[in-house]
């Protein structure tokens, strides 16, 4: 039996154990975690960020049973998107093939749920263990874990592993690695755009006409500043501000009642579906940054692959990354299939 070490359960780290659990015995599937489960951490907290699912995402989900569906459970359907500068809409954008809206927190509860019911233990998940270092001669790995009882403490540990797979997104430890390899050819920018989200409160309760719940709203504000809102289950946004990285107006908001005057100014349709509570949040929640990577190979010899954003991180605006992060597994699946589970090839 072979044991495969994944660092990141996120989309590609978590749909991968589910392709390698789908394989049979030969697997033992141990994945590692910085973050706490995100089936214990509210929405709100759990740093989720709005998602459009497309037939490229869901064709790999397809291939597991009941993942689609679970999937789908999450999201609305997405008939295209409407843009608006200062309250008039300016372009109308329909959709003849609807893709899907949800969040990377839901996304991720539904595909770990389907994991534990299928494995029956067999994947080993590890939360709170941030990989540190990897070892690719000796095939070992460092990680630390927080204590929970003493937050400062850190419990540090090895663990081995026949086979690597770095699924840790754009700021991949497992890809570090691979530029000390010799010829491995990289390069990273940083997208122009930061992000924060906003929870908004549901549109049941407090109306804003403006709002169409299949369609993306987006609201071009100024310069370099833009404004999303995601349609989420139950009549539910979630919104997502893009703004430049240098100091402009929304770097500066520095108080709740600042926050609350900018959304007035900007978008008055939003701001009944913001709480204060939530006003304080947006001001506390940390500015997103966003990465574009290349790289020239995705391996090391026949034990280290990388996958998803680990491997090639887009922008944002192409609501592709997710999508692109499932195919991957399905193509890695269809190689292993192809010559017979021999890594060496395959990779
Ligand atoms: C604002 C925004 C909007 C987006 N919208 C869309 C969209 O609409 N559609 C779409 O398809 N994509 C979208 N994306 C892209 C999408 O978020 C990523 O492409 C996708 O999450 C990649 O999945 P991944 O599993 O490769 O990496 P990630 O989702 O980054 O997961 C990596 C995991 O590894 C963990 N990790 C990292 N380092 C370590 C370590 N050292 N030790 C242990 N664990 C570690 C992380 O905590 C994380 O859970 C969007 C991205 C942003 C920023």
């Amino acid at each position: 039996m072979k044991k495969v070490i994944i660092v990141g359960a996120g989309p590609a780290g978590v749909l991968l154990a589910h392709y390698l659990l789908r394989r049979g015995t030969q697997y033992k599937i141990e994945i590692y975690e910085r973050r706490s489960d995100l089936q214990k951490v509210s929405l709100a907290n759990s740093r989720t960020i709005p998602y459009g699912i497309n037939d490229r995402g869901l064709r790999a989900l397809r291939k597991i049973e009941g993942l689609e569906a679970a999937v789908k459970a999450t999201c609305v359907e997405n008939h295209g998107s409407i843009i608006y500068q200062k309250n008039k809409i300016l372009e109308n954008r329909s959709k003849r093939k609807y893709s899907f809206n949800t969040d990377r927190t839901s996304i991720l509860i539904a595909l770990l749920s389907q994991l534990t019911d299928k494995s029956d233990k067999k994947v080993e998940i590890h939360y709170d263990c941030k990989c540190t270092s990897v070892d690719f001669e000796s095939k070992t790995l460092r990680f630390e874990k927080v204590q929970e009882t003493v937050p400062e403490q850190t419990e540090k540990f090895t663990v081995d592993y026949d086979l690597l797979i770095g699924a840790d997104g754009a700021r991949s430890i497992v890809r570090t690695h691979l530029l000390n390899t010799e010829f491995f050819e990289f390069q990273q920018e940083y997208a122009y755009a930061c992000y924060k989200t906003v929870f908004l409160l549901s549109n049941k309760e407090k109306t804003s006409k403006n709002l169409k719940a299949n369609y993306l709203n987006i609201w071009r504000i100024e310069e370099g500043i833009t404004f999303g809102i995601v349609p989420q289950l139950d009549d539910k946004f979630i919104g997502i501000l893009f703004f430049p990285q240098k100091t402009n107006k929304v770097v500066n908001l520095s108080t709740k009642e600042e926050v609350m005057a900018f959304f007035q100014q900007n978008l008055p349709e939003v701001v009944p579906l913001i709480s204060e509570e939530e006003a304080e949040a947006f001001l506390k929640r940390p500015i997103g940054t966003q990465l574009r990577t290349r790289c020239d190979r995705y391996h090391y010899g026949d034990s280290v692959l990388i996958l998803g954003d680990a491997a090639h991180a887009v922008s944002s605006s192409l609501g592709q990354g997710c999508n692109n992060a499932f195919e991957d597994v399905l193509i890695f699946d269809s190689l292993l299939d192809e010559y017979s589970d021999q890594w060496a090839t395959a990779l």
